[in-house]
């Protein structure tokens, strides 16, 4: 057997430090046993994927030293490697499973689906589709639909028993199928949803090992299951620990960086974040802490990994980043430094911002300082302000941070539409709106435009000074939190913030 491994990202936004650790186990885990490793992007929700976030997907992997045999950039045998280029095949596929009656179409409008759910969650039990269109006459169903009629395809899923599945780090697995939801395969738009997909892909794709987050356990029966009704043999299941913040919560954007970018553009090098990532809940027979993806590879091994919780820690990956920046020859230490902030990409960007205000160069470096480098530290007094109390200035914080929190495309117009409208919605002034904004993310009153230094500094630079401005100004309660997220709801829903 061929060891076929794949890391499967939606690209629905930044590159996540997430899929970089995944890739990284599959890719170590393949080559360890001289197999393959494969790219397949999972864009079927047309809705949130980008080309633009694949793209960036594939250069921050890319940049972090990960290659895949096989992948929507580089071909290979079993492709296309982009979902939504493979809709005949989930088709042709959903097919095979209305035929064998393992499927059925489904004609239910979303307004009776809401009200069955409402009925289920006020009699306490779990939302799940009631099986309302599974006992339609199939031949019936197959005229309404191919007449055009709205629906979906679900599978049929057993009423009793239980699902037991074997996962490679936890052994044996029981889910009951009563929790099992008759999960839509095809949605309206024709296009599968990620667990049709994932399944016919894997096969196809000649997967043999599936190493992902465990946060999918859940989803494995509903795949066992499909795996059956197409009688074919599932590959080993090995659910992967979720990478934590330090309070051990889930890693998230909330709390730390995530984007791989961030760690690019702070100066991280991609060795340092590897060696890392590798360190998160996997650890080298002899516990050194230091190593190469090589020596990675030779000593892989699955039962090494560890189901605690990995704590994503930046004070720890700053100080390996340390030993290795220290490790760099004079040379490349330059090479490095001038990759990472003076390559010509990054000066273009920076010159319609700094050159009209020029007249010396000597006086360029105190205009981007904060740009290339670390803002100053803050402290309380720096949010004085005539106008704004410090409570307004840090309520006006924490609505920016929530509103960048959802924002999934960060660019310089959608960034400053979005601050307008909150300071609308607040009634502020602009000027007086946008005066903490400029002291968190510049540390200073007037620098250069706002919007454009944040757009520049990227979505986690920018989120983690206006936390650290939020720090500075005492921080938020738990109490303060639910309070303020009351009232930045009303705000936002109300017409005046929708505009
Ligand atoms: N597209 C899924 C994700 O982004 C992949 C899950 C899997 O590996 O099966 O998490």
């Amino acid at each position: 057997m061929i060891v076929r491994t794949r890391a499967a990202p939606s690209p629905t936004g930044d590159p996540h430090i997430g899929t970089a650790y995944v890739a990284l186990l599959n890719q170590v885990f393949a080559r360890r046993h001289g197999g393959q490793f494969i790219l397949r992007i999972e864009d079927t929700d047309v809705v949130r994927s980008t080309r633009a976030s694949e793209r960036m997907i594939i250069d921050a992997l890319g940049w972090l030293g990960l290659d895949w045999d096989e992948g929507p950039d580089v071909g290979g045998a079993h492709g296309p490697y982009r979902q939504s280029e493979r809709k005949d095949i989930y088709q042709a596929h959903a097919r095979v499973l209305l035929d064998a009656g393992h499927a059925f179409y489904c004609f239910c409008s979303p307004e009776r689906l809401d009200a069955v759910r409402a009925e289920q969650t006020a009699r306490g039990e779990n939302p799940r589709y009631d099986g309302h269109c599974r006992a339609l006459d199939p031949d019936v169903a197959r005229r309404r639909a191919s007449g055009g009629e709205a629906h979906v395809i679900r599978m049929k899923v057993p009423a009793e028993g239980v699902c037991a599945f074997h996962d490679h780090l936890r052994g044996t697995i029981e889910i009951p199928f009563a929790q099992i939801d008759m999960q839509v395969l095809i949605k309206g738009d024709g296009f599968p949803t990620y667990h049709m997909a994932v399944v016919v892909d894997d096969h196809l794709m000649k997967i043999t090992h599936i190493l992902r987050g465990e946060e999918w356990i859940n989803s494995v029966p509903k795949h066992v299951l499909l795996y059956q009704y197409f009688g074919w043999q599932p590959p080993v299941f090995c659910h992967l620990p979720l990478l934590r913040n330090p309070d051990r919560s889930k890693l998230s954007k909330r709390r730390n960086p995530t984007s791989i970018n961030y760690y690019r553009r702070a100066g991280y090098l991609p060795q340092a974040v590897i060696n890392y990532l590798g360190r998160m809940g996997w650890s080298m027979p002899d516990d050194r802490e230091i190593f190469g993806r090589d020596e990675m590879i030779a000593a892989f091994d699955l039962d090494r990994i560890s189901l605690g919780a990995p704590i994503f820690d930046l004070a720890k990956l700053n100080w390996l980043n340390g030993q290795y920046i220290r490790k760099l020859s004079p040379e490349e230490f330059m090479d490095e430094v001038q990759d990472w902030a003076f390559n010509r990409d990054r000066l273009a960007s920076l010159v319609p911002l700094v050159q009209e205000r020029t007249e010396r160069f000597i006086d360029l470096v105190p205009q981007v300082d904060y740009l290339l480098g670390e803002r100053r530290a803050l402290a309380a007094t720096d949010f004085t302000h005539p106008e704004l109390s410090e409570a307004e200035a840090k309520k006006i914080l924490q609505y920016v941070l929530w509103t960048f929190d959802a924002m999934a495309t960060w660019e310089r117009d959608l960034i400053y539409g979005a601050v307008q409208t909150i300071a609308k919605a607040m009634g502020h002034k602009i000027r007086d709106f946008l005066f903490p904004l400029f002291i968190a993310v510049s540390g200073r009153a007037v620098s250069l435009p706002l919007f454009d230094s944040m757009h520049l500094l990227g979505a986690d630079l920018t989120r983690m000074r206006l936390r650290d401005a939020l720090e500075v100004l005492g921080g938020v309660s738990k109490k303060q939190l639910k309070q303020l997220e009351k009232e930045f709801k009303a705000l936002v829903d109300t017409p005046e913030g929708a505009e």
